[in-house]
């Protein structure tokens, strides 16, 4: 039964009751028609054509013959809250809105208050991760994350192969890692093969303790990072010409290709080779530096593990003629993380181009991030925006 109580072109208020006269007791399923107590209930309800739409519930109370207890109805489609009432659908649009729209901007169009759709948004992501985490993971993707630039650290744990998000744990170290592992228990650990992290040495603690049987391999991008900081470094030495203060302090033509001297070769046309020559030849460790960051390049972008060992050995001859304190450094995490790097080749198929979209929804997870305080709240979010959610609370 529907009647319109308020129908102004802002507002329009409409009183709903169930028809049905018969229910069944909520304590002994007995059917009961004697109704009790009557009582109004508002409940938020989509906007019609724009306009703010309120429900008016009349919602009944029972008293049944069988038992003499007394209860409220309950209606399929509505669900209630301590103070606020929605309607499933409002509830399932509010879910779908957050993934593009701030809370503050939900709530706006809803007229809801801010908490409410925070809890609603929570409990309907909790229910999300939970049925994805009962599913088995064979690519697991591992990142950190800062919820503001520099500070409050979260680890977030991807599905490589769905690009579905598993959690988000605070902090960044080989006990935040444990803690997920052993929420998921040892069987679904079984099941990963392959994982992926930044150089971060607890992370691979932890996956050396929980993951014996999966093969680590480390971030495509961080190990482009290793292979880069040499040449920045060299690059920084040799382009100071003056003394601090006097101007220009840089070398002009050094320091502003900055940016075609860590591109690939491959990747540039024969304008931008040129150029990048005469750059290279105004300074001879600066060209050693870049020959030794393509061999360095080379390693990932080989097409096996055999072409792979001979750009290392291409790295390592250059190396040995011109030893640039720079390198060290990167030497060191050649040895340290050799297996993890080199894993590349042997995984490469698996995550390659499914890596490719993550880390573009991660790089957007990082832009929403820094909106937010709490933790919580954030993992919440974030998971629900991997990927979009296809069904309804
Ligand atoms: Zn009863």
């Amino acid at each position: 039964m529907v009647r319109v109580l308020v129908d102004l072109i802002e507002r329009l208020t409409v009183e709903v009751a169930d028809v049905r006269g018969v229910v069944r007791c909520r304590w002994c399923r007995f059917k009961t028609a004697r109704v009790h107590d009557r009582r109004q209930l508002k409940v938020k309800d989509l906007p019609t054509q724009g306009r703010e739409t309120t429900l008016v519930w009349v919602r009944r109370r029972f008293r049944c013959d069988e038992c003499g207890e007394r209860f409220w109805e309950d209606h399929p489609e509505i669900i209630l809250g301590r103070r606020t009432h929605v309607t499933r659908r409002l509830a399932r649009q509010v879910v779908r809105d957050v993934n593009h729209l701030s809370i503050r901007e939900v709530c706006r169009r809803y007229g809801l208050p801010w908490h409410y759709v925070m809890r609603l948004v929570g409990r309907w992501s909790d229910l999300v991760v939970a049925a994805r985490r009962r599913r088995r993971c064979k690519v697991l993707l591992v990142d950190e994350t800062s919820l503001r630039r520099g500070h409050r650290y979260v680890t977030v744990l991807i599905d490589g192969e769905t690009g579905e998000g598993l959690g988000v744990v605070k902090r960044r170290d080989a006990k935040a890692l444990a803690g997920f592992f052993t929420q998921q228990g040892a069987r679904w650990c079984r099941q990963v093969k392959v994982v992926v992290t930044d150089g971060s040495p607890s992370y691979r603690a932890a996956i050396r303790r929980h993951l014996p049987g999966a093969t680590h391999v480390v971030d495509r991008f961080h190990v482009a990072r290793w292979f880069a900081a040499g040449l920045i470094e060299v690059r920084r030495r040799v382009q100071r010409i003056g003394d601090k203060g006097s101007r220009p302090a840089f070398d002009p033509e050094i320091f502003r290709s900055r940016y075609l001297q860590l591109t690939r070769l491959d990747r540039l046309d024969v304008e931008r080779i040129e150029k990048l020559g005469r750059v290279l030849a105004r300074d001879p460790q600066l060209e050693a530096a870049w020959r030794m960051c393509q061999h360095l390049y080379g390693i990932h972008h080989a097409p096996d593990d055999q072409a792979a060992n001979q750009a290392l050995g291409a790295f390592l001859d250059t190396y040995r003629d011109s030893p640039l304190p720079e390198f060290e450094r990167t030497i060191t995490a050649l040895v340290d993380w050799g297996d993890e790097i080199f894993a590349y080749h042997d995984t490469g198929r698996v995550s390659n181009g499914r890596l490719e979209g993550t880390n573009a929804k991660l790089g957007l997870l990082k832009r929403i991030a820094y909106g937010f305080v709490n933790p919580q709240h954030f993992a919440q979010r974030a998971l629900l925006q991997m990927p979009a959610v296809a069904t309804s609370p």
